[in-house]
């Protein structure tokens, strides 16, 4: 038993990566997923295809290091969160499309739940924003619009699942329907305190509790994938979503340790130990990855547009031929001279919540030429992070002591520094930054007994370059104002989009 096998389900590829016992990757395979819109804010996913698709990774890892499945000591699993699969208990057939985390569809629903008497304790009890991000009202949704389906549901014949427990059905033939509680704690139906459905919220959604998997810890055995997938029966030992998973993963699990993951939006959380936390500053409070009666807490903001508006400048201005040339082109001139880029194309997310917001370039004068659009691009994203971890400072109470990075992005050294700069604290670039399957393997590893101790996957956590603020703190207000103006100048620029 000699590796451990992370399986890593996200919204546009499913990866497969082995690692070996001193958490080291040794091979990633991964298969692309496609999304359709089959109306404006509406995104769809085709459930049996992530199963493939992940199915297929995780043969074609084991394949490409010539590991049989039965050199595998354990299965981790993670994977994008809020996306909701209903399927038929008996024939394992999903009764429609999967309701991706985008959808907006129940931003009816959802702005009426807010407006509402009862949203004042949604809140209080999920620690989440009343939004159409979340799985509750996507779940009641199908039920809805699905002929047939609430009555099939009452009477146990379907299951309800985000992408962990649907994978983990898949893998058990049927015999385990479990989900993590990191990913329950983002289906706006669970008592974050309690770690259990909520009566109350069922109701409040419609929701009948036959179809809904069991809570479990993420490290936990959660069931045995059948042996006609992967050529042996393997346990499946962790399960989280992807961020609590990179959190796990950037080995931030004691209080105050924080993770931002630079993707297509940007994903801050701050592990807040054994405490729930409340936030007064328009956070969100979660589930961290937690071990069978150890609940963890963190606290999540989320950024809309983070790598997204480097793809913006790419591919609708051509200003830049890819993502990474930005850095060699910001690093070309010293500041934006005075330019900001505010990139709310879908409005604001956290602190703000704003869906008025759109995007504005401010500042510009004659001396401005594509240099100082970059750099104003990459430092957006930048701002929009110190504006999270202020929250979560205010939120905690914890000073932030540096911020663990992770995602495509992090790899731009020039947004790195700035980074480190406008926040005035180091920024912590680990060796391997595909945190998100490592957190996953770690919990199956753990749980296994494949590692004997979180400290043991603490110990495998290596920087590969620690980004120390430069910049004088006068400076740093000064630009961080600026910014602070822009924002409240693109806001409430247009009504939110009808959905
Ligand atoms: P996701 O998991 O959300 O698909 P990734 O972590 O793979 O995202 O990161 C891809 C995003 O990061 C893209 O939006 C891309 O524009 C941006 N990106 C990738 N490399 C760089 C870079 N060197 N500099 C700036 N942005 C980058």
């Amino acid at each position: 038993m000699r590796f451990l096998l992370s399986l890593d389900e996200g919204t546009t590829s499913a990866r497969a990566a082995l690692y070996d016992a001193q958490g080291r990757r040794l091979a990633l395979q991964s298969r692309p997923i496609a999304c359709s819109y089959p109306q404006p804010g509406w995104v769809e996913q085709d459930a049996l295809d992530i199963w493939n698709a992940q199915i297929e990774a995780a043969r074609a890892v084991l394949a490409a290091h010539s590991v049989s499945a039965s050199e595998v000591a354990a299965i981790g699993i993670t994977n994008q969160r809020e996306t909701t699969i209903v399927w038929d208990r008996a024939t394992g057939q999903p009764v429609s499309p999967a309701i991706v985390w985008q959808c907006r569809r129940t931003a009816g629903f959802c702005a009426d739940l807010a407006a509402s008497s009862a949203a004042a304790a949604v809140t209080r009890k999920t620690g989440l924003v009343i939004d159409a991000y979340f799985s509750g009202s996507k779940l009641r949704w199908i039920l809805d619009h699905v002929p047939g389906a609430r009555s099939r549901a009452l009477d146990g014949e379907l299951l309800f699942g985000t992408v962990d427990s649907w994978l983990l059905w898949r893998l058990t033939n049927g015999a385990s329907h479990s989900t993590d509680v990191s990913n329950a704690s983002r289906t706006m139906l669970m008592d974050l305190a309690s770690g259990e459905w909520d009566g109350d919220l069922l109701n409040l959604f419609d929701i009948p509790r036959a179809m809904l998997p069991r809570i479990i810890a993420s490290s936990v055995e959660a069931g045995i994938a059948h042996a006609s997938h992967l050529g042996a029966e393997i346990p499946i030992c962790g399960i989280a979503g992807d961020q609590q998973a990179a959190l796990f993963g950037q080995a931030c699990v004691q209080p105050g340790l924080s993770k931002n993951t630079y993707g297509t939006g940007c994903f801050a959380l701050m592990h807040t130990g054994a405490r729930q936390p409340v936030s007064s500053h328009r956070l969100l409070a979660t589930r961290a990855a937690s071990f069978p009666s150890q609940p963890q807490f963190a606290i999540e903001g989320s950024i809309f547009i983070a790598g997204a508006a480097v793809q913006w400048l790419r591919d609708k201005l051509g200003l830049v031929p890819s993502a990474a040339a930005t850095e060699a082109i910001a690093s070309s001139v010293p500041d934006t001279g005075g330019v900001y880029f505010v990139p709310a194309f879908v409005g604001l997310g956290a602190p703000y919540w704003d869906a008025s917001a759109r995007g504005s370039l401010s500042g510009v004068t004659l001396a401005t030429d594509t240099r100082h659009i970059v750099r104003a691009t990459l430092e957006s994203i930048a701002y929009q992070t110190r504006d999270l971890v202020q929250a979560m400072e205010a939120d905690s109470g914890e000073p932030l002591r540096e911020l663990r990075v992770d995602g495509g992005a992090s790899a731009n050294n020039c947004l790195m520094q700035f980074q480190a700069d406008i926040l005035g604290r180091p920024i912590v670039r680990p060796a391997d930054t595909e945190t998100t399957a490592l957190g996953a393997a770690y919990l199956a590893g753990l749980a296994a007994g494949f590692f004997s101790s979180v400290s043991d996957v603490q110990a495998f956590w290596r920087a590969e370059r620690t980004f120390e603020p430069l910049m004088n703190a006068d400076r740093r207000e000064e630009l961080y104002a600026g910014w602070l103006r822009a924002v409240a100048q693109c806001r409430h620029h247009s009504a939110p989009p009808a959905c």
